[in-house]
Parts: C-alpha cells; sequence; structure tokens
C-alpha cells in the first residue's frame, strides 16, 4: 500500500467508483480495464498482489480441444487470441517484460487410437481456430529430448496456439500499469471481511469504503462470500484445488513448445528456468506447502523430457486454484445485487482469460458491452448448479 493511500485509508472514509476485491490475476485485469474506462478504482488485496493463486510459476496459456464447439471454448479462444496484443500494449507502456511468447504445444499420443482421434481433430481446428493457428500430428520431437523419442511411439499433436507467459512478472507489469493510472489506487494488506451490497465495504481498521460497482476476483475466498451475498450461505459454489509446481535451473531453448502430457506441464521459460506443474487435489492437510506428489512430478519430468537433465530445482509451489461447481468461471453481477459483479472461477486457465473476464465486467458496468459471454459463466447458473447439487439433482 502507497503511504498516501495509508493515510488516505487511516481517515475513515474513502469513496469510489469500482471497488475490486483480490489482487490475483482477475482482480488486477478488472482493476486496470476500470481505470482505463475511467472508473475511479480501488483495488483491496489481503495481503500482497499475487498472494493467491495466482503468484505461481507455471505460465501456460492453453485452449481447449478444438471439437464440440461451445460458448465457453469460443470465449476462451477469443481471449487467448487477444492476450498477445494486449500483452504487447502493457510492455510498450511500461517497458517491462513478462515472458510471453506463442510457442505452440506438443502432446505426445499415447495409442493408436489417440492418434485418429488427433488426426480427426484437425479439421476441427481449422473450423473453429481459423487458418492462423494449427493443430497436427507430427512424429518428431521438437528437440533433442523433448520429449524423450519413446514418448513419440504413435507421435503428437502439435498446436500452435497455446502460449507460455511469466506469471509473477505479468503481474508486476499490471500493477505498475495500475500505479500509472491516475484513476487507480492500490490498497494491500487490507481486508474486506464484510460487504454491503447497496454500495459500501468496511475494512478490518474501520474504514469504509463507499463503491457504486464492487467486483469481487478473491479466488477461493469469493465462493462463500457470493453465496452470503445471494442469500443461500451454504451453496456450495465452488472449491479449491490445491496445485504444486517446481522451477528448475536449466538452460534450454526458449522457443521449445509448452509439453503436456496427462496432467504434466513442462514450460521452457525465457530466463533459461524450466516449470514443472502440476498436482490437482482436492483433499488436502496443508494447501500451501509441498510434498512428495511434487517430487514424483518432477521425476516423471525428467523422464518424459530427458533435455532437463539433471537440472537443480530452485523453487517448490503450492497454491489454491478457484474452480466453480460445474468448471466453468464465475462471472457478472450477483442476482439481486446489482452493483456487486462477480470475475472469479477461472480454475486452470485464469492467466488466458482474465482480461476478456475483465473487459466483461466493466463493459457491463459501463454500459460498453463488447464481449459475449456464455450463459454458463452467469452467476445465476453457478447457482441453480449448486441448488442442483444440494437437492442431489444432476446439475446441468
Ligand atoms: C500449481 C498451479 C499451477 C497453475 N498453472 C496455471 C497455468 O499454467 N495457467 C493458468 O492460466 N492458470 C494456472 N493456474 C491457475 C491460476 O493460478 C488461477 O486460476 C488464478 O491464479 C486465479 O486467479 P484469481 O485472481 O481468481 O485468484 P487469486 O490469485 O487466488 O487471487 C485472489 C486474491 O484475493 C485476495 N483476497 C481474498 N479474500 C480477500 C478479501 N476479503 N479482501 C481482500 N483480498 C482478498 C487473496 O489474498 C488473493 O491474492 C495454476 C494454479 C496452481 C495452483
Amino acid at each position: 500500500m502507497l503511504a498516501a493511500d495509508r493515510r488516505a485509508a487511516r481517515a475513515g472514509q474513502l469513496t469510489c467508483d469500482l471497488l475490486v476485491v483480490g489482487g490475483g490475476i482477475a482482480g488486477c485485469w478488472a482493476a486496470l480495464k476500470g481505470a482505463r474506462a475511467g472508473l475511479s478504482t480501488i483495488l483491496l488485496e489481503k495481503a500482497e498482489i499475487g498472494a493467491g493463486a495466482s503468484g505461481g510459476f507455471l505460465g501456460a496459456l492453453m485452449p481447449h480441444m478444438p471439437e464440440r464447439w461451445n460458448g465457453k471454448k469460443d470465449f476462451q479462444f477469443k481471449a487467448l487470441v487477444s492476450l498477445q496484443r494486449e500483452i504487447a500494449t502493457l510492455e510498450s507502456r511500461t517497458g517491462m517484460e513478462c515472458g510471453y511468447a506463442r510457442t505452440g504445444r506438443l502432446i505426445p499420443l499415447a495409442s493408436d487410437g489417440a492418434r485418429q482421434a488427433a488426426l480427426a481433430r484437425a479439421a476441427d481446428a481449422e473450423a473453429n481456430w481459423g487458418s492462423k493457428y494449427s493443430f497436427s500430428v507430427i512424429d518428431e520431437p521438437a528437440g533433442a529430448g523433448w520429449p524423450e523419442s519413446a514418448a513419440m511411439r504413435h507421435g503428437a499433436v502439435f498446436e500452435t496456439l497455446s502460449a507460455r507467459v511469466q506469471p509473477r512478472a505479468l503481474l508486476r507489469m499490471l500493477l505498475a500499469s495500475m500505479e500509472d493510472q491516475s484513476k487507480a489506487r492500490i490498497l494491500t494488506h487490507e481486508l474486506a471481511p464484510e460487504i454491503d451490497p447497496a454500495g459500501s465495504a468496511r475494512l478490518t481498521d474501520g474504514t469504509l469504503i463507499s463503491f457504486g460497482h464492487l467486483v469481487l476476483a478473491n479466488g477461493v475466498d469469493a465462493f462463500p462470500m457470493i453465496a452470503r451475498l445471494a442469500g443461500v450461505p451454504d451453496a456450495p459454489l465452488g472449491a479449491p484445488v490445491k496445485g504444486q509446481a517446481a522451477l528448475l535451473k536449466t538452460d534450454l531453448d526458449p522457443d521449445m513448445p509448452l509439453l503436456y502430457d496427462d496432467g504434466l506441464y513442462v514450460i521452457a521459460h525465457e530466463d533459461g528456468r524450466a516449470a514443472i506443474g502440476s498436482t490437482s487435489e482436492t483433499e488436502f492437510d496443508q494447501p500451501l506447502s509441498t510434498d512428495a506428489q511434487l517430487d514424483d512430478l518432477v521425476a516423471r519430468a525428467r523422464v518424459l523430457c530427458p533435455a532437463l537433465g539433471d537440472a537443480g530445482i530452485v523453487q517448490r509451489w503450492a497454491g489454491l486454484r478457484p474452480r466453480a461447481i460445474g468448471r466453468d468461471p464465475m462471472l457478472g453481477a450477483i442476482p439481486g445485487c446489482d452493483q456487486v459483479l462477480v470475475s472469479a472461477g477461472g480454475f486452470k486457465i485464469s492467466f488466458g482469460i482474465a482480461h476478456r473476464m475483465a473487459e466483461a465486467v466493466i463493459g457491463s458496468i459501463t454500459g460498453q458491452m463488447t464481449v459475449e459471454v456464455p450463459e454458463s459463466f452467469a452467476v445465476a447458473a453457478h447457482l441453480a448448479r449448486a441448488r442442483a447439487a444440494a437437492s442431489g439433482a444432476t446439475p446441468s
């Protein structure tokens, strides 16, 4: 928190057009887009920017498979395409870099059946991704030991839409961009425990923030808050899914495509380091610590990808992904609370879509809506799923 902002907060009352709760990737994009749209914006973060799931280092920006096209896949596709331009703009305005590159992704195929299915998907990709991005089956590794030849027995998918970014560097760049906006104010180490949906939030120190609109972008903590505000405090709107990842000191060619195999990602980053992720744990005792499951993942990565050699681990990290019920992101106003919107539940793809989620919530506040949001993302749709789950019916 900037010294001037701390003094203002201590004065007891703040007013803004837009209050964004949560300084992860979803909240930083929402606050920046709000300020850029001319809204006086306060970003409130209970710890540090990136203290939640967004503070990791994997950074895969990957699409869903191109078949059975639907609104969710379309939303994500358009987001992945537009992110490149968004990041170029941030980089040129801040003079900073965040290790973004569209390196594509390689997915070894486990059987002849998988190869045939992949070949069929090439036509779906052409129909749904257009001619700029390709999805093909290749038979040679992208480079020596990337991946091991045995993993390529049935070939591999190589698609050119996926990209990678350094999550922490992107957050630093978003923060610098916000600090550059006269309309934006960032309050860290400030928790919003209490929200009056009619337009105010009280911080733990008693400071009252009056807002025109509020965007809840507080990751896994958003679900119970949304349920309370919607008047169904016990609704199971979402749950955390723990993930663990490791960063290795290597000297890899950063142009190598992302490597994905059955939940395992190996990503060569710009600084020569390789990120390996991630576990997917719905049950855990220690949300933020790493354990033997990460060692197993790293061991798998070394087999899949001999190019890693015996590169040492420089960092181990764990975080909680926000997975909404039904797995779709949660976006838009809370029914009955028109001033309170949500941008949460990005689960495993937040870094690829958070800017577009932000565009949607800010567009609905300013009336300049440029983004088509699938109905399944609406908070009402999530509430219906939660009600169905609670009553034992099959969620739609
Ligand atoms: C191991 C791992 C690997 C991953 N890899 C990828 C990947 O390769 N690509 C990808 O796109 N995604 C990936 N993800 C998922 C991605 O990190 C998350 O989906 C994303 O970070 C969620 O962002 P968020 O802003 O919604 O939530 P968060 O980043 O969790 O941010 C929420 C913030 O809100 C703050 N907060 C909570 N309550 C309050 C309150 N009341 N007042 C003020 N502040 C509050 C928290 O401190 C936190 O900083 C990965 C996740 C993990 C764990």
